[in-house]
């Protein structure tokens, strides 16, 4: 019997796989990373990486132990002798904090801003955008509680996000206060739901005397309908006068810049470690239950996680399979993969080695292939033309007597004779000469 891969998992695949969609095209996994390193590095980010698995305790704390993560789909690690107290991590911020703190980043200059990306793991009921294993990229900022650190990450996600052709995207930007102020609405949300105990979903009741902020997040179509009715007043009416004033900040720099968002007063998130800013990034084509991403203050995070001094941070991530249907969905082309700028054949198998060298020495420069046996010049045109080749050279013995090679330009149809030493300055300059800078503006 064959061994499929697990439920919930993707293979990412080469460009001309058969069965390729964008959400498995490994180079547009590539093209993703590559475009959001350029805009985060451009502002100052560092790339970090942490464990794939880590301490149960970390994703417990870090993540929230009232979560539908942590009770229902934390994947653990066992190995010989262990007992399984590592989980395979469900998002990158409670890593990257963790980090921060075991290796005393605080002396770096702040805020410091990093940015990772990679594989994620939730046991979650698998479906469309909805996945086992899924990638995130992942921006965090600490050491500042400045709004204008909240308002240039918001800008960042957008811009990444931009950078990649995407645009029916908003941000529904939200404030969650301060602890007292939560405080002062989580009471108040008592108050409403407790007359109403046996018209909330078994969670929801849960919820209530844990935190019942997290009602608000209920997918249960008895709570909807629950809230529906009762009318609830969003958080936002409870800020107190710092959280609001900093609410009003990021605004207006987000406003002065030009960023596009709406205020969504239904943004909650219920862990007490979140301050103020919190926002969701959304696209029409992905469906308004599921977010591109998300992102938001968690001033309390690194206490949470034993660290003495509060530090105030800041994050946001998004998942790039979500996103890669978000470009299906405006009909983005992603940049095709450029084929070998050169391919070599042999004509004869005596010449196979020689033909080889020919193509080595040009990856120094360029992608350069060659045929593995002797081909007759239809069959070698073929293969260059499949592979996306730009010029390609046939070698007999003349070619290799005489040290010239004769190459034929497959986008212009053009002939040249070429010293073979000479090679690889002629190959430069049809590269430069052709490359985007070099080419007329529109
Ligand atoms: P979260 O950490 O839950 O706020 O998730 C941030 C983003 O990661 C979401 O908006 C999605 O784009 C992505 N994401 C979360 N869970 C999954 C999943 N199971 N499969 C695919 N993408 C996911």
């Amino acid at each position: 019997m064959a061994i499929n891969r697990p439920k919930g998992t993707q293979d990412h695949l080469p460009d001309g796989s058969p069965k390729l969609s964008l959400d498995t095209r490994a180079s547009a996994f590539a093209f993703v990373r590559e475009t959001a390193r350029r805009v985060l590095e451009r502002a100052g980010a560092q790339f970090t990486d942490t464990p794939l698995f880590e301490e149960a305790e970390l994703v417990q704390r870090g993540v929230g132990g009232s979560t539908d993560i942590v009770r229902k789909e934390m994947f653990t690690v066992y190995y010989f002798g262990d007992h399984g107290g590592f989980i395979l991590r469900p998002e990158g911020t409670a890593g990257l904090v963790r980090s921060y703190l075991q290796n005393g980043l605080k002396q770096l200059p702040a805020p410091l801003k990093l940015w990772t990306h990679g594989p994620m793991f939730r046991a979650e009921n698998v479906q469309k955008g909805r996945l086992r294993q899924f990638h995130q990229v992942d921006y965090e900022v600490l050491g500042s509680a400045d709004a204008l650190v909240d308002a240039e990450a918001i800008a960042l996600m957008t811009e990444v996000v931009q950078a990649l052709g995407v645009q029916k995207v908003k941000v529904k930007l939200g404030s969650i206060g301060d602890p007292e102020d939560r405080e002062a609405y989580n009471a108040y949300l008592r108050g409403l739901f407790t007359p109403h105990l046996e018209a909330l979903s078994d969670d929801s009741r849960d919820r209530l005397t844990r935190n019942p902020m997290r009602i608000l997040d209920s997918k249960s179509a008895q709570d909807q309908e629950l809230m529906g009715t009762l009318g609830v007043r969003p958080m936002l009416d409870f800020l107190g006068e710092g959280a609001r004033a900093h609410f009003e900040q990021v605004r207006g720099y987000l406003d002065a810049w030009g960023v596009n968002y709406d205020v969504d007063p239904s943004i909650v998130r219920g862990l007490d470690y979140y301050r103020r800013t919190a926002w969701e990034l959304h696209h029409e084509g992905v469906g308004a239950k599921s977010a591109l991403g998300g992102g938001g203050r968690y001033d309390g995070l690194a206490q949470e996680l034993g660290s003495k001094e509060t530090v105030p941070g800041i994050g946001w991530a998004f998942g790039i399979e979500r996103l890669l249907l978000a470009l299906e969905a405006e009909g983005v082309q992603l940049p095709a993969t450029p084929g070998p700028l050169l391919y070599v054949a042999a004509l004869d198998e005596v010449n196979v080695g020689y033909a080889a060298s020919v193509a080595r020495q040009v990856r120094t420069l360029a992608r350069a292939e060659f045929a593995y046996r002797a081909m007759k010049p239809a069959a070698a045109f073929r293969d260059a033309e499949r592979r996306g080749a730009r010029f390609v050279a046939l070698i007999g013995s003349q070619e290799v007597g005489q040290g010239t090679l004769s190459l034929k330009d497959l986008q212009t149809g053009e002939q040249h004779t070429v010293v073979t030493r000479d090679l690889q300055s002629f190959l430069g300059a049809q590269q430069s000469s052709t490359s985007p800078s070099m080419q007329e503006q529109p």
